[in-house]
């Protein structure tokens, strides 16, 4: 990848740059990067994204890498982190689509009949409508293949029972995606089905839980008697995983890096004005280590990114690689929190954005960055990806693969 812009990436970027002008508020560039992990949507929130969005998408800039046929603008890779870099510069509300525009339009392109496609992924780009994925269940996170939600075919319609859980935003999405159980007798891999779900059918049940942040950015759903429709499936009976599969991969790369990318210069800000020992804590030298340390790891992560990009613009699909970014940038972001407190000293207990340092944003990511290092995959589970499917390491060994679903022992009550 070459660093700098060609000539038509820098003619595409005056284009955005000048619209965005017209339609945004620039932000400060001395600001603090703001925060991102508070997931307090309120409506008037919601609102504000879904027109933000319009907008976007009425002047020819919603998912510019979606085919043009189905509301996208047919652009590269290469086009969108322009736009997005541009975009960034501005104020604007936060991303509600991440799950939507990131890994579920792929997947329904990928999937999705012709008629499913002409459906759903304009309309998914217009962002009227807001998607939401519902694959984990209380007995199935890492082991999603675990999963117990069953769908029971009857007439046209297949009739859903059963619980999902930590569905992110599904309090304010109108369509799920959902994998379910359509074959106990089928080893646990093969008994699945892949469906499109409306949020608002008789038989959904969302409950918001409260999370450590004070926020509620995450749900139970429970499911009884949920009818949806045979048109309603994405992919073949008994395809599901392979579907979801496609969902996964394009997951790891939405969620990117996570957590710490691009947030070392805040932290250098942030030991510029923090005094120790009567001095500025970046005069001393163990504050400087560390910051050199994050520093490394954020330009590591950065150029591991762009090469991913490049392999992406010159065609390549998503792969297990996607799995470093997240297994690096997770971690590293709980670190850079816990730090930053540290520097704060009794401040960093004060979670008041009117007086805590930075608007208390290190504060807010102390409390989320755990999630980050769950969400989208554990990091044991993207060590065992890269360990198995980068590096080639003997698998785990996997004894309920091929046993029938309902022989597969269980500790929970049924
Ligand atoms: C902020 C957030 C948002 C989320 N949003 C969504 C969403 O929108 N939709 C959705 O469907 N899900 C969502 N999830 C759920 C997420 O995908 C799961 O939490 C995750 O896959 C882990 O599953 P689990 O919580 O059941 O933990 P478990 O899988 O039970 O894991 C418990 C512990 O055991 C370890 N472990 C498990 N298996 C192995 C193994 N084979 N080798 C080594 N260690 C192992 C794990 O790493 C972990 O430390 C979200 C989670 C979070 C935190």
């Amino acid at each position: 990848m070459d660093f700098d812009d060609t000539p038509q990436e820098a003619a595409f970027r005056a284009k955005a740059r000048a619209w965005l002008e017209q339609h945004a508020k620039p932000r400060d560039p001395n600001a603090i990067a703001p925060n991102l992990l508070g997931e307090r949507e309120s409506a008037d929130v919601i609102q504000k994204a879904k027109d933000w969005q319009a907008t976007k998408f009425d002047a020819g800039w919603a998912c510019l890498t979606w085919p043009k046929e189905y509301g996208g603008q047919g652009l590269g890779r290469l086009e969108a982190v322009v736009w997005g870099q541009e975009e960034g510069k501005f104020e604007t509300p936060p991303n509600i689509y991440g799950i939507g525009h990131g890994m579920l339009g792929p997947t329904l392109m990928a999937h999705g009949s012709e008629e499913q496609k002409q459906k759903y992924i304009r309309e998914m780009a217009r962002g009227q409508v807001v998607w939401c994925q519902l694959f984990s269940e209380p007995d199935a996170g890492s082991d999603l293949a675990g999963l117990r939600t069953s769908a029971v075919k009857d007439g046209g319609d297949w009739v859903l029972n059963g619980q999902k859980i930590w569905s992110t935003g599904a309090h304010f999405c109108d369509w799920g995606m959902i994998v379910t159980r359509t074959d106990p007798n089928a080893a646990k891999h093969a008994g699945l089905t892949y469906f499109i779900v409306d949020m608002h059918a008789k038989g959904v049940e969302v409950r918001p839980i409260k999370q450590i942040n004070g926020g509620s950015g995450f749900n139970e759903v429970f499911f009884t008697d949920v009818r949806v429709p045979d048109a309603n499936r994405l992919g073949a009976v008994g395809d599901g995983w392979r579907v979801a599969i496609t969902t996964l991969m394009n997951e790891r790369v939405a969620i990117g890096a996570g957590g710490g990318a691009g947030r070392y210069r805040d932290l250098i800000k942030l030991a510029q004005e923090t005094r120790r020992n009567g001095r500025p804590a970046i005069e001393d030298s163990a504050v400087r280590q560390k910051l050199a340390d994050f520093y490394i790891q954020s330009k590591g992560l950065q150029f591991t990114s762009y090469r991913t990009l490049s392999a992406l613009s010159r065609g390549a699909t998503p792969g297990p690689e996607g799995a470093i970014g997240k297994a690096v940038g997770a971690p590293m972001g709980q670190e850079m929190a816990h730090f930053a407190l540290e520097l704060q000293g009794a401040m960093g207990a004060v979670a008041d954005a009117a007086i805590a340092p930075q608007d208390a944003v290190w504060q807010e990511m102390y409390l989320g960055t755990p999630g980050l290092r769950i969400a989208g995959g554990t990091d044991e589970i993207l060590k065992n990806i890269i360990a198995e499917r980068v590096l080639r390491l003997p698998p785990e060994i996997r004894v309920d693969k091929d046993r029938p679903f309902r022989e597969i022992p269980t500790g929970s009550v049924k």
